[in-house]
């Protein structure tokens, strides 16, 4: 029997019979058996959990959201939280979302542009009628295949670009269905080699832009002056849009706080990934997501990404938690939760970039680290807040030192 074909049972004797697990990481695997998730994916044996906390109060176009993170990264919530704080003393995040389709791609080589690019031209209502006829319910509930142009990628290679409202799903099997019918017409007139249809996570018919205007106070902190480190901002901010080694470190920042927020609200978060990381580089060069500003009274905050997120379809509907997860964010629309998480990866920005061009990333970082250290060289719960408080007096806060803690803390 394949390994797919095999039930839940089956598979885990198999891989039991190959690895020689123990009889702890055998109740492992059957203690996280979840019914809903062995219909979601493939080969299921168990559940993989990770943390999941909460950003109390963010202030977001006047209204206060508490938004759920899913993280294992120690220092995520903190620094969102910490960014949130300052943030809500400037009066608040600023949003727009100023449209939400996506975008799906006929593609077409051994093709002469003109003569594509008239078709569509000449058939597009018949085009768009075909489009929608692939997927009825997106067009009557107002969304679905709005119009359709082409690109001219060279040598022979076209890209039909089909403009798809997804309403509140995020839509990628909604595009890839309109993408494949439109495909089957280009089949159809032998315009060129059909290579394949799929929407694309390049969305930047989705790009929601977040800004703030933070006076120099919210700012502030104890033994740094306020318009100093509102300055070192701005700066650290220029060496990303010079150099994609910094751009990179900075952009993963701004991904601690979106990743965390499309992963508790159900998202595919490879694809929010993919399209934020090429819009980074949309003029060719890598650059950070953020631009910070200042003049003599106020640092200035700005992200524009592509954030075609849902709030049905995917997973959202079928885990529970993620349900929940909806009710905490309290949001209405597909639109209104891609402006929260953008948000919230502005907020991760400021207190990353706070603490960098300030103390330091190491000094919160490594607070809230040594639990995870203190867990890693074995320390039960119980021992955790000991071995965290013995490490903060240690020297060199690394695994030997916590090792050797542990070994002398159990000694006595
Ligand atoms: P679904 O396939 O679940 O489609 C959305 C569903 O939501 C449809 O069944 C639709 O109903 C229903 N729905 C109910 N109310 C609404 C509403 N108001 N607006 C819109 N839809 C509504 O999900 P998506 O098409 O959003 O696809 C997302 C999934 O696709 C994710 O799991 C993603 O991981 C995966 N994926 C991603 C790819 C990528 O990013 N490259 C590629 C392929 C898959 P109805 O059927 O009646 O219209």
């Amino acid at each position: 029997m394949k390994f797919h074909q095999m039930n839940w049972q089956q598979r885990l004797a198999a891989i039991d019979a190959n690895t020689n697990l123990s009889t702890s990481e055998k109740a492992l695997l059957n203690h996280n058996y979840s019914a809903i998730n062995e219909q979601m994916i493939e080969n299921y044996i168990t559940s993989f959990s990770l943390p999941e906390g909460v950003l109390p109060n963010i202030i977001i176009n006047d209204d206060a959201y508490q938004v759920p993170m899913v993280t294992e990264e120690p220092s995520v919530i903190a620094a969102a939280s910490n960014g949130a704080r300052m943030i809500n003393m400037g009066g608040g995040v600023h949003t727009t979302n100023v449209s939400r389709e996506m975008i799906g791609q006929v593609l077409i080589n051994d093709a002469d542009f003109s003569t594509i690019e008239t078709l569509v031209t000449n058939q597009a209502a018949h085009l768009i009628d075909l489009g929608n006829a692939a997927h009825p319910s997106m067009a009557q509930r107002g969304g679905g295949l709005k119009r359709i142009t082409t690109r001219d990628l060279g040598s022979g290679f076209v890209s039909v670009d089909l403009h798809i409202d997804t309403q509140a799903a995020m839509g990628a099997n909604v595009v890839n269905t309109i993408s494949e019918a439109v495909a089957g017409y280009f089949k159809a007139q032998q315009v060129g080699n059909v290579v394949m249809a799929i929407l694309s996570n390049f969305a930047t018919s989705s790009l929601v832009t977040a800004k703030v205007a933070l006076p120099f106070k919210a700012i502030a902190k104890a033994g740094f002056e306020a318009a100093d480190i509102a300055q070192r901002i701005v700066l650290a901010n220029q060496f990303s849009q010079r150099d994609p080694y910094r751009a990179t470190t900075e952009n993963k920042g701004v991904m601690n706080g979106i990743d965390a927020v499309v992963m508790a609200s159900g998202n595919d978060w490879r694809a929010i990934s993919a399209g934020v990381h090429a819009y980074a580089a949309r003029d060719g060069q890598y650059r950070n997501l953020v631009t910070w500003t200042c003049d003599d009274t106020t640092l200035y905050g700005e992200i524009t990404v592509p954030m075609p997120v849902g709030i049905v379809g995917g997973s959202i509907s079928i885990v529970p938690l993620v349900q929940t997860n909806h009710k905490l964010l309290n949001v209405d629309s597909a639109s209104q939760l891609a402006q929260v998480i953008v948000a919230v990866g502005l907020a991760q920005n400021l207190s990353a970039l706070r603490a960098l061009v300030t103390s330091g990333i190491q000094a919160g970082h490594m607070q809230l680290q040594l639990k995870s250290l203190a867990l890693a060289v074995g320390a039960t719960i119980a021992e955790v807040p000991v071995l965290v408080t013995q490490l903060q007096q240690a020297a060199h806060a690394d695994m030997q030192t916590a090792r050797q803690l542990l070994t002398e803390m159990r000694e006595k």
